[in-house]
């Protein structure tokens, strides 16, 4: 089953991070071949997170930290 994941934390990398905080709080079993819409980039400790999770999909909406969209 294949369900998708959605972060509005642009202020992951300061106050938390916000896609481990969506993977450790999912609704289901696991997170196996799901796509993740994140607004910046994953930092590194994220995208361990999100590699080990088996999401196969990450969508982001801002490549730097510091960029005029
Ligand atoms: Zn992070």
């Amino acid at each position: 089953m294949s369900f998708q994941i959605v972060v509005h934390c642009i202020f992951c990398f300061v106050v938390c991070h916000a896609e481990m905080n969506a993977i450790m709080n999912k609704n289901s079993a696991d997170v196996k071949d799901c796509t993740i819409y994140v607004a910046l980039f994953p930092c590194n400790e994220c995208a361990k997170l999100i590699i080990q999770s088996g999401i196969k999909e990450v969508n982001y909406i801002v490549r730097h930290y510091f960029s005029k969209i």
